[in-house]
């Protein structure tokens, strides 16, 4: 433990500051960061701005390092890259399950919980077999398990990921497609996979004046498709009333963003659901 304390001090050593690989590979050591409790885990809410509910919530794992809150764009590529992705994920999806039991046992009304499964955890382990026996073990009921998987993971490995999805599907869990509209397979995920949810990428909404114009016909175009296909929709990244008019005006329905709740540590979400008015 002393020794990779030890490594990790290097870490921040400001000579290192351009040999990224170095200190991410160091960074990297999931199974040390577990051991420690490094970890913590928030949900952000999924909100419906028709009714002012709360629908659902995205597990968002976060780093603690000496104290700090890391986030994870930061670390989780990297442990994507070297295939330590996994065995975090698998921690992440097992809490998640453990709080929806303790919600069911408290009586609340939970909301189904997205979490994220990275390409690399299909391309590593069964993730269907490890979510089926994860919630029969925790006898929770699989509607309350979505799952969010990138559009690009689809696009690097589709016919492993529209297997994948197929199975997911079949045992009860809900598929939403991440990042929608952020790649050049977008359209093509949907003629494949029966997507239970949209979830558009926040670029939209991110453009410069400029992009502006091509951006909301765009997304205009991407919700009536959706429409049509009858697939619901959550809009990432909602931040101000501009956002949210916005979101009226093209008739969408769902929205994860800081104008509504940013990523909250799971008492606050349990707060919230403790509370039925929320619901
Ligand atoms: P994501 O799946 O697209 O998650 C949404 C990200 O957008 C989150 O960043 C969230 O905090 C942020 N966000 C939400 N609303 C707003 C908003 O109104 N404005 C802005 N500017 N940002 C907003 P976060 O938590 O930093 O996560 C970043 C990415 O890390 C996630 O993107 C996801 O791809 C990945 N990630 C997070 N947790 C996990 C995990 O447990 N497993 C895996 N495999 N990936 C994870
Ligand atoms: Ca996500
Ligand atoms: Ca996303
Ligand atoms: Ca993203």
């Amino acid at each position: 433990a002393l020794g990779s304390h030890m490594n990790r001090i290097r870490i921040y050593d400001p000579n290192m500051e351009n040999s990224l690989e170095r200190e991410w590979q160091v960074l990297s050591d999931v199974k040390a960061a577990l051991e420690n409790d490094e970890f913590t885990f928030y949900a952000q809410p999924q909100y419906d701005i028709t009714t002012r509910k709360i629908v659902g919530a995205e597990a968002l794992v976060r780093w603690i390092h000496y104290g700090k809150l890391i986030s994870p764009g930061v670390f989780i590529p990297v442990l994507e890259k070297n295939g330590s992705i996994t065995p975090l994920d698998q921690v992440v999806w097992t809490k998640v399950v453990e709080w929806l039991k303790s919600w069911i046992t408290k009586g609340y009304h939970p909301v189904p919980i997205s979490i994220n499964i990275s390409r690399l955890d299909i391309l590593t382990i069964d993730v269907p077999n490890f979510l089926i026996n994860l919630t029969d073990t925790y006898q929770v009921p699989r509607k309350y398990l979505k799952c969010e998987i990138t559009e690009s993971a689809y696009a690097e490995d589709g016919q492993r990921v529209i297997d994948t999805v197929k199975r997911l599907q079949a045992a009860g869990f809900q598929l939403m497609m991440d990042d929608f509209g952020s790649g050049y397979s977008s359209l093509n995920t949907l003629k494949s996979m029966d997507v239970d949810v949209l979830k558009i990428d926040m670029c939209f909404l991110e453009m410069s004046a400029e992009e502006e114009q091509k951006g909301i016909g765009i997304l205009e175009s991407v919700v009536n498709m959706a429409r049509l296909l009858g697939i619901p929709i959550v809009l990432e990244g909602v931040e101000n009333q501009h956002h949210e008019n916005f979101m009226r005006n093209m008739g969408c329905r769902y929205a994860q963003g800081y104008y509504y709740f940013k990523p909250l540590p799971i008492n606050q979400l349990e707060n919230l659901l403790a509370d039925e008015r929320n619901l």
